[in-house]
């Protein structure tokens, strides 16, 4: 150690030691002061300086007595002058403080380690999502190669075609759910809350997984308690949509035994009700450990969880993020019999008012051959959706003509006289905006319904503002394309 009795110090240091300003310095003082974990570091630095007659420049933390978890970054730099004996003979010193630079520094060291296992989960999501899609793919071109080899019997032909629809529809379930996640994600998705007649939306989603359970054998049953009012409002879609994952997941996950779905409700504020609907299952339950990823996208408990049960992993990952979006959670319940059990609770909106019944009847589609008189103009860039489009409605007896961009597709309205106009929005040359407003621009009356691939609801209401008076959103079901030329063409039965 420093041989000095007193050290003197200006207001500046003290303020750096946490010291009031009439304080006597001493060695011990400043050794005191120091964070613990520092102070062998700076005695030996100080010592070394000493010895090898060269100054040291270090940083240590000092900490405040009153609040040891109050700290200061301090730079110091010091040194000895010597005599001709080489005996110390003053010591000099500067102190810096820099705490804020070390904490932006770990700021940006924490953003940083952020973003990058961002991106890590990013690139692990794309190479999943790429994977999921693959599968279903794989198997629809594997089997349309079967069935061009025309070898198949009639019977075989029949399995090919339900195989194929099969890993459509999942294909079109698992780019639903990305985008919906999406959505959430990028706080996109809009929840509306509208009274719905809760009792029946419960029954029905519930409903919807019966017959599944009753094929596996076991039982599935709906348990709502008096404290539900049989009205409220919220989002019927999305609730709907959590409840059946949560359902779904516990039938699939099951052989024996079977699930039951209780629902209650709790009051927390005036005008509120809190809604938890508890899933319990007696299937094969969910390791404690994996239960945390189990909410991240494409996280399955086990990757033989696939090859046994199928599923792409979206499932819960969404149903939270829409749980978060409708003011609740999910949460997974302890349970001392085997089985897994989910709870979600949400927040509602009380309601005296009686759920609005659909006007429109929904009925059987326009009759086909209603469609004889009509002309239809079809716009699409894609040559395969064309010839898919105008081969559903040729069935009606319709008569179609094409155009495979927005200013062929002007040209031809405004020289012909078509009942109505299907138009692709995203295309070559002029899109279908641009397409529909030069023709309303023109004061043209025809009903034009917009074809796009892109389902978000801007999107939508995107297509009415530019002057469509439909949206249909690809893969078109043929229910949908007919009803809406049906409507538009005021052919409803
Ligand atoms: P998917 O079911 O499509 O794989 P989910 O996100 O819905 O995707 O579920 C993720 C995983 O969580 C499942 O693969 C399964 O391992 C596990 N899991 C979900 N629900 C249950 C349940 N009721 N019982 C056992 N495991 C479950």
């Amino acid at each position: 150690d420093l041989p000095f009795a007193e050290l003197i110090w200006n207001d500046q240091v003290k303020n750096h030691f946490w010291l009031p300003l009439d304080t006597r310095i001493t060695m011990d003082v400043f050794y005191e002061r120091l964070h613990p974990d520092d102070r062998e570091a700076t005695r030996r630095a100080v010592e070394d300086s000493n010895q090898n007659k060269r100054h040291y420049d270090i940083v240590y933390r000092t900490t405040n007595p009153a609040d040891p978890s109050q700290i200061k970054f301090i730079r110091a730099v010091g040194w000895t002058d010597f005599d001709e004996k080489g005996e110390p003979k003053r010591f000099d010193g500067l102190t810096l403080d820099i705490t804020q630079d070390r904490l932006a520094q770990s700021e940006l060291q924490t953003a940083k380690t952020l973003a990058e296992s961002a991106s890590v989960a990013k690139s692990e999501f794309l190479a999943n999502m790429s994977h999921e899609i693959r599968t279903p793919l794989g198997a629809i071109l594997g089997f349309i190669d079967l069935l061009k080899a025309n070898e198949a019997t009639n019977e075989e032909k029949a399995l090919y075609f339900d195989t194929i629809a099969r890993n459509g529809s999942a294909l079109r379930q698992i780019v639903d759910d990305i985008l919906d996640l999406a959505k959430v994600e990028s706080g996109k998705l809009e929840i509306e809350e509208i009274p719905v007649a809760f009792y029946s939306t419960l029954q029905e989603t519930v409903q919807l997984l019966q017959e599944r359970a009753k094929q596996k054998g076991i039982y599935l049953l709906l348990n709502i308690d008096d404290s539900v009012p049989s009205q409220l409002r919220t989002d019927p879609t999305r609730v709907r949509q959590v409840v059946l994952n949560l359902v779904g997941n516990a039938v699939k996950f099951t052989v024996e035994g079977g699930v039951k779905v209780r629902v209650r409700a709790e009051n927390p504020d005036r005008g509120r009700v809190k809604i938890i609907i508890v899933v319990e299952d007696t299937g094969i339950g969910i390791d404690p450990e994996k239960r945390k990823r189990l909410f991240s996208p494409f996280a399955q408990a086990d990757n033989s969880t696939t090859r046994r049960y199928g599923g792409t992993g979206l499932g819960l990952a969404l149903s939270q993020r829409l749980a978060k979006a409708l003011g609740g959670t999910i949460e997974i319940q302890e349970q001392s019999s085997p089985g897994a059990t989910f709870a979600f609770a949400f927040e509602a909106g009380e309601s005296v008012e009686a759920p609005k019944l659909e006007t429109r009847k929904k009925g059987p589609p326009a009759s086909v051959a209603s469609f004889a008189d009509l002309r239809i103009l079809i716009v699409d860039d894609s040559p395969d959706n064309r010839a898919l489009v105008s081969r559903v409605l040729a069935k009606t007896g319709a008569s179609i003509e094409q155009a495979s961009n927005g200013r062929e597709a002007v040209e031809q309205a405004l020289s012909n006289d078509f009942s109505l106009i299907l138009m692709d929005v995203q295309m070559p040359e002029m899109d279908g905006y641009d397409a529909t407003r030069a023709l309303r621009s023109r004061h043209y009356m025809k009903p034009i319904v917009a074809l796009s691939a892109h389902a978000m609801k801007e999107d939508a209401a995107r297509s009415l503002a530019a002057g469509c008076d439909a949206h249909l959103t690809k893969p078109i079901s043929q229910t949908d394309l007919f009803d809406a030329i049906a409507k538009l063409t005021k052919r409803l039965t």
